[in-house]
């Protein structure tokens, strides 16, 4: 963490102060992870706080020390809406803009005490009074670590807080392979170990614990994948009917993008699930090397993210979401083909 920040961070957090945490909408492992890690050492510095989510997270997260106390925003937002009023700081975690809130960002915005915001996407917005944001960073629970350490507390990391930091970065490095992963990434992940974090049984909590359900998703998913090989680009759709006949919970959907990655040769690789409940269709995209998902996400699908991962959304049906990303895909020939 740049030392500019520590002095600031440390004037933030030297009385005892009311601080709620948030995590970006649908929120992940990393969301998650640092959210509940951060929140413990803060507890230990005689702060009181509250995890205030979006809307609920993955069953595959549920077990993480501390999860069982996040509040859902949607589910209780009369509580959320006192506890953000009565707050002194808040800790914005995973994301740079507030819209990546959905509900809560209007609440947000009339929030008035100061933020902190802790984040590794590329352009952040201009709303907190501390701004530690990394694009070159693995994760942010990468970043709650270096900020820990930067506050001179890295011996305070038990094993609770070394639970949840490890399980965000396993979870955004792609189990340490994505490109985000340095050898500094590897030096932390090796410190949480040390701190106690049980790397298989977090491993197996995340990728073990599959329902049959989610893998006949998986084999529908895969029945549904279309190769469009003169743009080395390969696309899965999953219509609401697909996800309601294999009983869909939340979270089932998670790394299917990446078998349409998987096939050789391919260097762009999307997912499009219908929501007929909200009304959109929910977008992952991943690339390989330097082609950037993140600006594709930002320039056509209301979204962003990173350069190899990125997110976005359409109104429109499911067909012409995907006739309108094919259509696209001349714009891109030249790099795709790269
Ligand atoms: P995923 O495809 O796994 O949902 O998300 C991949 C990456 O894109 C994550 O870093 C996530 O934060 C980002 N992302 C996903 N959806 C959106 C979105 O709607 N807007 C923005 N700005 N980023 C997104
Ligand atoms: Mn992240």
């Amino acid at each position: 963490m740049n030392s500019d920040l520590v002095g600031p961070l440390k004037a933030l957090l030297k009385t005892g102060k009311r601080i709620v945490l948030v995590p970006h909408k649908n929120p992940d492992g990393d969301a998650i992870g640092s959210c509940l890690g951060l929140q413990r050492f803060l507890e230990a510095h005689n702060h009181t706080t509250h995890v205030i989510s979006p809307n609920d997270f993955p069953e595959f997260l549920k077990w993480m020390p501390g999860a069982e106390s996040v509040i859902n925003f949607e589910k209780n937002r009369g509580k959320a809406e006192k506890l953000l009023r009565a707050a002194d700081l808040v800790f914005t975690l995973d994301f740079n803009a507030l819209n990546r809130t959905g509900s809560m960002e209007e609440v947000l915005g009339k929030t008035t005490c100061p933020f902190v915001m802790v984040d590794h996407h590329q352009s952040p917005q201009d709303y907190a009074e501390v701004t530690y944001s990394d694009a070159q960073m693995s994760s942010t629970c990468e970043m709650v670590y270096h900020l820990i350490d930067g506050l001179g507390a890295a011996g305070e990391i038990d094993t609770q807080i070394a639970t949840c930091l490890y399980t965000g970065i396993l979870t955004d490095t792609g189990s340490f392979k994505y490109q985000g992963t340095t050898p500094t990434t590897m030096r932390v992940a090796a410190e949480l170990m040390e701190h106690g974090a049980p790397h298989t049984q977090i491993h197996r909590h995340i990728y073990d614990t599959n329902r049959v359900e989610r893998l006949q998703l998986l084999g529908c998913a895969l029945q549904n994948l279309v190769i469009l090989q003169p743009y080395r680009t390969a696309y899965i759709t999953l219509t609401q009917e697909d996800l309601n006949r294999h009983n869909f919970q939340k979270g089932d959907t998670e790394g299917f993008v990446n078998y349409a990655l998987s096939l050789k040769d391919v260097v762009l690789a999307a997912i499009f699930i219908e929501n007929k409940e909200e009304g959109i269709i929910k977008i992952s995209l991943r690339s390989q090397g330097d082609f950037s998902v993140n600006d594709l996400a930002r320039s056509h699908f209301s979204g962003g993210g990173h350069i190899n991962a990125a997110g976005g959304r359409s109104e429109e049906s499911l067909k012409a979401t995907t006739a309108r990303f094919e259509s696209l895909l001349p714009l891109y020939k030249k790099q795709l083909s790269q």
